[in-house]
């Protein structure tokens, strides 16, 4: 679905503009949690389809379109630091965040991988490495005999030597290839990439913008929680959500580590004010911890019921939880427009249940 949010009409017209004359690189700048990524997303999949060609949003209709939205397609390329492909797995923000999931996805596992065989915690730096993986998809000729696009994810997270390696590829800038560099922080890029780039400011929205579109969401307080965000609506939307539903979180915890006692259609009725989303955020989080428990040893989220998740845990078949991981995935899309959220929480705890007790057969 494309997402480009109400205050960014402007910029978009902005980029329509450049568009006849495609620049080799944008920075596109600004503040956290204003919808830069998401704005990138919405350019890069327009560039590469074949009914807009850029020229206005995509039509997600297309073979293109569709090989974006899965995460395979050949003439698109994203750079993001290992810690922050894990964060996006694990987020639930926005649609253009949804696609790049399917994007984060093999990073993330990659890293995730790594990091079992070395120890070694994910890196919050994009590396020399995966800019120079570039070079090869510089040098082929584009699958598509369109534009390619690459979307560097913030800039400012690659180290020295990644600066350095972009930058010899912005001096010679291949055809017929346009590099997006998001940033929260332009001030930390080399001035030597930013003078190479051509810039674009994304806005801050008004206050009003802001404060209604949180209030469309269902967030109360929208001015105070915006304050607290620095004004940045995205950031806003995501610290209360972390405040929304805390008692109903208490009690999902409560409930959820004793399997064969818990009422299903109790508790699925208790969670009805929670938006689905969360609900399966929670159960996302929870089921990563029991398997990082069983594969590992540690759990990330819920350090305080270590015994409690390893002990669980030991019973759990890997391959039913991966299972059920999946099931939680496919929930969380349908989560986006459900029609009855009490049987969609039903659904998913049954399923726990099952995956749960299936395990001490
Ligand atoms: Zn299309």
């Amino acid at each position: 679905m494309n997402e480009l949010y109400e205050w960014q009409d402007e910029l978009w017209q902005r980029w329509i503009e450049l568009r006849a004359r495609l620049p080799h690189a944008i920075l596109l700048k600004g503040p956290q949690g204003i919808g830069k990524l998401d704005f990138a997303i919405n350019l890069a999949r327009a560039l590469l389809c074949k009914k807009s060609l850029g020229s206005q949003l995509a039509c997600l209709d297309c073979a293109s379109c569709r090989w974006f939205e899965q995460g395979t397609h050949p003439d698109f390329r994203l750079l993001l630091s290992g810690a922050h492909s894990i964060e996006m797995q694990e987020s639930n923000e926005t649609q253009a965040s949804l696609t790049l999931k399917n994007w984060t996805k093999r990073i993330a596992e990659e890293v995730l991988d790594e990091q079992q065989k070395k120890g070694k915690k994910p890196s919050k730096e994009i590396s020399i490495h995966q800019v120079r993986s570039l070079a090869n998809f510089v040098n082929l000729s584009t699958h598509q005999g369109g534009p390619r696009v690459v979307l560097i994810y913030p800039a400012e997270t690659m180290n020295t030597n990644a600066a350095n390696a972009l930058l010899k590829m912005l001096e010679e800038p291949p055809e017929q290839m346009l590099i997006i560099l998001v940033s929260h922080k332009p001030q930390q890029l080399l001035p030597t990439i930013v003078s190479r780039c051509l810039a674009l400011t994304a806005p801050m929205p008004a206050l009003e913008t802001s404060s209604t579109w949180l209030q469309q969401r269902k967030y109360t307080n929208p001015v105070a929680t915006l304050a607290r965000a620095g004004f940045a609506p995205l950031l806003a939307a995501r610290l209360a959500e972390e405040a929304i539903g805390e008692s109903e979180y208490s009690l999902f915890l409560q409930e959820i580590r004793q399997p064969a006692q818990f009422d299903v259609f109790v508790l699925a009725e208790q969670l009805q004010r929670v938006e689905p989303i969360h609900v399966i955020h929670w159960l996302q989080q929870w089921c990563y911890d029991l398997g990082s428990a069983k594969l590992t040893g540690k759990v990330r989220y819920h350090p305080y019921l270590f015994d409690l998740i390893k002990n669980l845990s030991d019973n759990i078949a890997m391959f039913n939880l991966l299972r059920y991981q999946n099931e939680l995935i496919i929930a969380k899309r349908e989560a986006l427009h459900p029609l009855n959220p009490k049987l969609l929480f039903e659904s998913i705890l049954l399923s726990y249940r099952h995956m749960m007790l299936e395990a001490n057969v």
